[in-house]
């Protein structure tokens, strides 16, 4: 498992920015060093452990991009239409054996070789073909509906870069450079529960006061799209001893991280601090991030801790605002924060500076054809359908105090932030 410092996490009293979080985080934290070697099948959302160096060009002999006939392009006539004579017929996989000299065509079919001679293609559709001859019109580019070798990629270029979580595009990629097994990162393994003695798991009967746990299946899905394995260790009731025990056997599964939610305000019916302060090491780490804190850091028994809030939005913020760059840098990711997309707001908004807020809205075009976004109607952050029944976050900075309809503002849809 992870071997942190019990200080990694140490963090001065004021209150950061969410950028200057994640940039302590990712400065603290190396990648597990264990690798193994995945065939392209079970390397989706695995992180790359070594560059990809393509071992040939892609692709890896010109080719015929069309159905038609290859030509010497310097043999058609600028104004009229050139008869040319048709000396041979190439089809994909068929090595092209003949040379077209001056004045002669040859069939081809997309993916066939392009015949020695031949610099460009005219598509079957643009010609008249006679027996034995074709005749084309002027007016093609040299190297038209032809693809040359390397032009995608150069043999020794990096086609993929440590550092890469490999998504469906770069396994296609891997395989059409002939790469059939990808060194990548061990998954690393996250322990997961939830506090509370209101917190009662779905399905059982839910008792007066009692409210079920909904952070735990959120939590656990989200560190599973980050490519990290759960472990489950269940609801823990708010008491010291429980606590422990969850803290036992998360070193017992191996856990490079522990994940918990609920029990990190300052309240004194909180316990988790009291736990993790026993076990190791506890941060707290003012963070401006709304909503979302406060957000517990520290270090128990060489794994990381990371202490969330108990309401689920609040939750779901800070997991893919701090805890996912924090499980990137273990997993040996390279990680960049979501990429915000310009819209307009289509309501009013009041915020403090120095903090970063996150706003549920969905989106809709105006007439004419503008993303306009519309928060929705409850912003608490226990709010749990504010998550469902919107589409992403708009990511107000720490310098903004006020939005007005009409402002350009930043979305990042949901999946992005995931
Ligand atoms: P806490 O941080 O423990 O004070 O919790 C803050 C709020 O979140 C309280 O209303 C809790 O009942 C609620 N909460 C805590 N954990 C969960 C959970 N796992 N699922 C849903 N709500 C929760
Ligand atoms: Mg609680």
């Amino acid at each position: 498992m992870a071997q942190l410092s019990d200080d990694a996490f140490a963090f001065g009293g004021a209150l950061a920015a969410v950028a200057d979080a994640v940039a302590a985080i990712l400065a603290r934290v190396a990648p597990v060093p264990e690798t193994e070697e995945m065939p392209l099948a079970g390397a989706r959302g695995r992180v790359l452990a070594a560059d990809v160096v393509a071992p040939l060009p892609i692709p890896s002999f010109d080719n015929s991009a069309v159905d038609g006939y290859a030509v010497r392009v310097a043999d058609v006539g600028t104004d009229g239409r050139t008869t040319l004579k048709v000396v041979d017929r190439v089809i994909a996989g068929s090595a092209a054996l003949v040379a077209a000299r001056p004045g002669e065509a040859i069939r081809v079919f997309t993916g066939a070789p392009l015949p020695p001679g031949t610099d460009t293609v005219y598509m079957q559709e643009d010609v008249e073909a006679g027996d034995g001859v074709v005749t084309v019109p002027p007016g093609l580019k040299r190297g038209a509906n032809a693809r040359f070798a390397g032009e995608d990629l150069a043999a020794g270029a990096v086609a993929l870069s440590r550092g890469r979580r490999l998504g469906p595009a770069d396994l296609g990629l891997a395989a059409a450079l002939g790469v059939a097994r990808l060194v990548v990162r061990r998954r690393i393994v996250v322990a997961l529960f939830s506090t509370g003695n209101e917190v009662v798991e779905p399905g059982a009967p839910l008792p007066p006061a009692g409210l079920y746990d909904a952070n735990r299946p959120l939590l656990a899905a989200l560190i599973e799209a980050a490519g990290a394995r759960v472990v489950d260790l269940g609801i823990l009731r708010d008491d010291p001893a429980a606590l422990a025990e969850g803290f036992a056997r998360a070193a017992a599964a191996g856990a490079d991280v522990i994940v918990t939610s609920g029990g990190v305000s300052t309240g004194e019916e909180d316990h988790v601090k009291a736990a993790v302060e026993r076990a190791g090491r506890l941060d707290w780490w003012r963070v401006g991030i709304k909503p979302g804190r406060p957000v517990a850091m520290g270090v128990v028994g060489g794994a990381a801790f990371l202490g969330l809030p108990g309401n689920p939005v609040a939750a779901y913020v800070t997991f893919t605002r701090l805890a996912r760059p924090l499980l990137a840098a273990l997993s040996g990711e390279s990680w960049t924060p979501p990429r915000a997309f310009p819209v307009v707001a289509g309501f009013a908004y009041k915020k403090k500076t120095g903090r970063r807020e996150f706003v549920r809205v969905s989106l809709a075009p105006d007439e004419g054809g503008r993303l306009v976004a519309t928060k929705h109607a409850q912003d608490g952050a226990g709010v749990i359908t504010s998550l469902t029944m919107t589409e992403g976050l708009l990511d107000l900075p720490e310098d903004v105090t006020r939005v007005a309809p009409g402002d350009l503002v930043g979305f990042v849809p949901f999946a992005l932030g995931e």
